[in-house]
């Protein structure tokens, strides 16, 4: 009888908590379905199916219960929902604006930066951000095998003047633990290796990412850790992301967050304000205010350089220091980001 009891209170706490493999797999995947589930109006949905065909439509839950219904001004909604704007192709927004193919010199591997390198340790995302810089990637081309992994590896073995690896995407956490660790494992057998940076936004996106599997080695590693998030508005941070994070500080974590100047989503002073204390309380810096990188296909989110250093001028009547992100651009070429 007690062997039942407990059968059924498992199987209750599993169907009340599905894995965050589950909440994934389950993710709106079809523009209709997200106008429908989120009570816009089909007007919506032409301008939808259009910019889905371009870059498919991904919304979890856990995401899209932080949204308002029947808004179509949410400044979650916005990150996530695909427009007809994207269709447009204004000069100068191109599919590679890092020109990140020119350092690639192993697959999986770029290197822009003395010092560090990104590891492309997953294809795939949680969530698809409509103004991603990486959305024309050509990620089937840069998706290492273990085998595959070798090679970048030994550049790795090779190159002492690296001490950093970024682990990157997609977004590395969509990777299972099991691969992961098997890459941070080899990772640690080099020596002049010394810190892991994950750059993520599942933790924001389905927080249950955040599990024992996870926090295990990760807590286990001999690297120094740092995990940047990405988050880009206040209402992205509710009571389980600031669970998950906490746990990640346990596990030895620091953890900063990087975010994209949006029209329509972040650009006004309040807003971003609102987000630095948010994130502080959290337990996570605001580390970058990135300008968007001219991507095809997110023209629409774009911002003057005038209105963002006016932007974050007036911030700094509302912040302390240690609250202020920098504002930075990419360029191509560049030893480092560049600040505007
Ligand atoms: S999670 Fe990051 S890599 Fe993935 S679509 Fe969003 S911005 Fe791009």
């Amino acid at each position: 009888m007690q062997e039942n009891i407990i059968v059924v209170a498992k199987q209750a706490s599993d169907q009340a908590s599905p894995s965050w493999q589950q909440q994934l797999s389950h993710a709106i995947r079809d523009p209709r379905a997200l106008c429908e589930r989120l009570g816009l109006s089909h007007d919506w949905l032409t301008g939808a199916q259009i910019g889905h065909e371009l870059f498919k439509v991904c919304v979890p839950e856990a995401y899209l219960s932080r949204i308002a219904y029947a808004d179509i001004n949410d400044p979650l909604l916005r990150q996530v929902i695909p427009l007809g704007e994207e269709a447009h192709t204004p000069q100068g927004y191109v599919v590679d604006p890092l020109k990140e193919a020119d350092h690639q010199p192993a697959k999986g591997l770029i290197h822009k930066y003395a010092g560090r390198v990104l590891l492309i340790a997953s294809p795939t995302c949680a969530i698809n951000c409509r103004y991603c810089f990486r959305r024309h990637f050509p990620y089937s081309d840069n998706s290492p095998s273990r085998a595959q992994w070798q090679e970048a590896l030994d550049y790795l073995r090779h190159d002492i003047t690296i001490h950093e690896v970024i682990l990157s995407g997609g977004d590395p956490l969509a990777a299972s633990d099991r691969q992961l660790a098997w890459l941070v494992a080899q990772l640690e057998g080099i020596q002049h290796l010394t810190r892991l940076r994950i750059h993520t936004r599942l933790p924001v996106v389905i927080p249950d990412r955040v599990d024992d599997a996870l926090l295990g080695w990760l807590a286990s590693t001999r690297f120094q850790k740092v995990v940047v998030l990405h988050i880009n508005h206040a209402n992205e941070i509710d009571q389980a992301v600031i669970d998950a994070c906490a746990r990640l500080k346990q596990a030895g974590v620091t953890l900063l967050n990087q975010s994209v100047l949006l029209r329509d989503v972040n650009d006004d002073v309040t807003t971003l304000a609102t987000l630095s204390e948010r994130l502080f309380e959290a337990g996570i810096l605001p580390y970058y205010l990135h300008v968007l990188d001219p991507v095809q296909g997110a023209a629409h989110f774009d911002i003057s350089d005038e209105e963002a250093r006016a932007l974050v001028a007036a911030l700094r009547n509302h912040l302390p220091g240690f609250l202020m992100p920098r504002l930075v651009r990419e360029i191509p070429g560049k030893a480092s980001k560049t600040p505007l």
